[in-house]
């Protein structure tokens, strides 16, 4: 029986999990979640005898059964056959007393890529199916932009347009984004803020009559967002593989429990930590690091989620979210499975910014996850002192999850992971300056800096940048866009 999804907010309507993929979010406004999750535990001894594109195989068909066999191993083939630039795909180093997995080595050296050069390889086959085309749209303010175009790139069937403000990303980021390759890409700087283009992609996505032309082409819009369950199944993976890792090491013995430690924002990848457990993986503490934003840190300690609060522009800027949009999935489960409890929580959310959770369903998740948060300061301390003691250097991501992790007790015996999201070459200005290093130039005369003092050398693809032809030089101003993306639909699809 393939295991079939529904709304966090309702369990009435059930569809599969391809389905599931190509909406991204369920009808209702929920999240896509199966009440499967649980029932089939995972072989430990296999997984730790496994590479890592095995377990992805071994996982993503536990979690998404009714893809094929075949379907499942073209899909791991592509997304990891030769995209990451690490032999384990993401290895888990020591340091110090602790160890790091390493989630940036993929093509755009940030976490994000585990999840975004599968998801393609999932939608492409299941658009296949419902003979759909997709366009996929996202507004980025850096990194998610970068990861999905080098995901979605040259897969058949899809097309991909990604829209930045303009001069609001880092010199990097923006030319990592406007140099893609592929046939089906395109990228639109517009005026404006974050906001005004994050508002007006979801004004498209409301576009009926927009939607309506498409279609009578075959088209229809889609996102990458991270609430898709194509986006967070393959997450999953990297934590048994981790574990794997640790056991060949010798670090631990197979079965022995483990913390990780995760630097969060949107929920997604430290939900895939849930996921893990569910699924057998022997976990003591899952442990949320925030930093500024610290909307999670409050929640967990009192149960009370509330966005009403500043919002701080940091130094970590991939988790400078207030509202967590995967919590709700946590939700959805911590209650039992009850959907109405959890369409009333989205409802307050949506009201008045607040929602409060029942003292039982607290302590449950307080069983499970540790919290804690670091602004900027502990952040760039964090940078100096692990360099300066392990020679090893954090980005501003992993720096706030190093961090927490040191404030979070620990137990005897049982080993820490703290994830590490994105080289630190990605943010090679902030870096250098927390380590002391001469920050004056481009980002370029700072990656030169880091690799000099480090003795480690930047991703390819990033030091490349400094000579690589600019695609895209469209600029539009956010009433344009709409007309800007029935374009590309024509020329891409
Ligand atoms: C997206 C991102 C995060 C946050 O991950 P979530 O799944 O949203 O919690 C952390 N660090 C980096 C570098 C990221 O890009």
């Amino acid at each position: 029986m393939a295991s079939m999804y529904h709304s966090t907010r309702s369990t009435v309507k059930e569809c599969s999990a391809k389905r599931a993929v190509l909406d991204g979010l369920a009808p209702d406004g929920g999240l896509y979640v199966t009440d499967a999750l649980g029932e089939t535990s995972i072989d430990l001894d296999r997984v730790v005898a496994q590479t890592y594109s095995e377990n992805a195989a071994l996982i993503l068909k536990t979690l998404l059964d009714d893809y094929t066999d075949e379907e499942i191993s073209s899909c791991v083939e592509a997304a990891y056959g030769n995209t990451f630039a690490a032999k384990e795909t993401t290895p888990v180093v020591s340091v110090g007393d602790d160890y790091v997995l390493e989630l940036f080595h993929g093509p755009t050296s940030a976490f994000k890529d585990v999840a975004l050069q599968m998801l393609p390889q999932l939608m492409s086959r299941a658009a296949a199916l419902a003979s759909e085309r997709i366009m996929i749209l996202a507004a980025t303010s850096g990194d998610t932009g970068k990861a999905a175009l080098a995901g979605f790139a040259d897969t058949p069937g899809l097309g991909i347009t990604v829209f930045f403000p303009h001069g609001g990303t880092s010199e990097i980021q923006r030319l990592q984004m406007v140099t893609q390759h592929g046939d089906n890409v395109a990228v639109g700087a517009v005026h404006g803020n974050f906001d005004d283009t994050q508002s007006a992609v979801k004004r498209i996505f409301s576009d009926k009559e927009l939607q309506a032309r498409l279609r009578e082409q075959g088209i229809v819009l889609s996102s990458a967002n991270s609430i898709n369950i194509g986006r967070l199944a393959p997450q999953v993976v990297y934590y048994f593989d981790a574990y794997a890792q640790l056991v060949r090491q010798g670090a631990i013995k197979c079965g022995d429990k483990i913390d990780f430690c995760v630097p969060t924002g949107n929920f997604g990848d430290v939900l895939a930590g849930y996921f893990a457990l569910r699924m057998g993986l022997p976990v003591r503490k899952l442990i949320v690091a925030s930093n500024a934003n610290n909307v999670l840190t409050d929640f967990l300690t009192t149960g009370v989620y509330d966005r009403n609060r500043p919002f701080h522009k940091t130094i970590s800027p991939s988790m400078d979210i207030l509202i967590s949009s995967n919590l709700e999935r946590l939700l959805y489960y911590m209650s039992d499975g009850n959907a109405d409890l959890v369409a009333k929580l989205m409802d307050d959310l949506a009201q008045t910014g607040r929602y409060e959770v029942p003292t039982d369903m607290l302590e449950r998740i307080q069983a499970i996850f540790s919290c804690g948060f670091a602004g900027d300061d502990e952040a760039r301390t964090a940078m100096k002192e692990c360099f300066e003691e392990t020679g090893y250097v954090l980005d501003p991501h992993t720096a706030v999850a190093w961090r927490v992790s040191q404030n979070t007790p620990k137990a005897d015996g049982v080993a820490r992971v703290v994830l590490s999201t994105a080289s630190p070459y990605k943010f090679c200005r902030d870096v250098c300056r927390a380590l002391g290093l001469p920050a004056e130039g481009n980002d370029f005369d700072c990656m030169r800096e880091l690799e000099s003092a480090s003795k480690t050398e930047a991703p390819e693809a990033l030091a490349a940048l400094e000579n690589a032809t600019v695609r895209f030089d469209d600029v539009m101003d956010a009433d344009e866009m709409p007309l800007y993306v029935e374009r590309k639909c024509g020329d891409l699809l």
